[in-house]
């Protein structure tokens, strides 16, 4: 039952806040990763949320928080990534030399629909779910996926969502959107 996960959410920069409201509104106990201590306590799934990548990925490193994380994450630890946390967990990045986790086999391009369509708005299919609403901001783009991921969502042609095992990351932010279906989708079939 969703109800009784504990979600730990990153809450260095970026839209931290909403996540934990559309995990809260779906019954989750949420806490928030501010430092290294706070991984001492157990939880069932992460949620890195859209904000700056190279920011975020600044901090991780700063608080200690890098390592720790990863080494979870490629245990297998449930996570979902907005946006900023794709581009973390994606295991190349075009035009970047800066690489994250690495965990995810994709290949993202930061900032990929430019800047006059840098953010819009789109509904669309995500999985077997129709008609979910996508906020794109300033979004990367999916360019390549590996043999082992199920992509999720698509925008013209190109892939927006992704799954590869335990890990779930969109390009959009569904966390902005008052629809609970993707935050949903995470508690009950990838944190399971
Ligand atoms: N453009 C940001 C980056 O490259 C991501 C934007 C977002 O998370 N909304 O990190």
């Amino acid at each position: 039952m969703a109800g009784r996960r504990t979600i730990a959410v990153l809450a260095l920069q970026g839209d931290f806040a909403e996540h934990e409201q559309s995990l809260r509104a779906l019954g989750a106990e949420v806490r928030e990763i501010r430092q290294a201590a706070d991984l001492s306590s157990p939880f069932d799934g992460l949620v890195i949320p859209g904000g700056e990548s190279t920011v975020m990925g600044k901090l991780l490193r700063e608080l200690s928080l890098f390592e720790p994380l990863k080494a979870r994450l490629a245990e297998g630890l449930p996570v979902m990534a907005t946006c900023a946390g794709l581009i973390l967990l994606a295991k190349r990045i075009q035009d970047d030399p800066a690489l994250h986790f690495g965990t995810l086999d994709v290949t993202v391009r930061r900032n990929a629909y430019g800047r006059q369509l840098g953010s819009f708005f789109t509904r669309g299919s995500f999985g077997t779910m129709e008609n979910v609403p996508m906020s794109f901001i300033r979004a990367p783009s999916i360019e390549e996926v590996g043999p082992g991921v199920e992509v999720l969502s698509r925008f013209e042609g190109r892939a927006t969502a992704v799954r590869q095992g335990r890990q779930l990351a969109m390009a959009f932010h569904p966390e902005l959107l008052a629809d609970g279906r993707l935050h949903g989708y995470f508690l009950e079939e990838v944190c399971r």
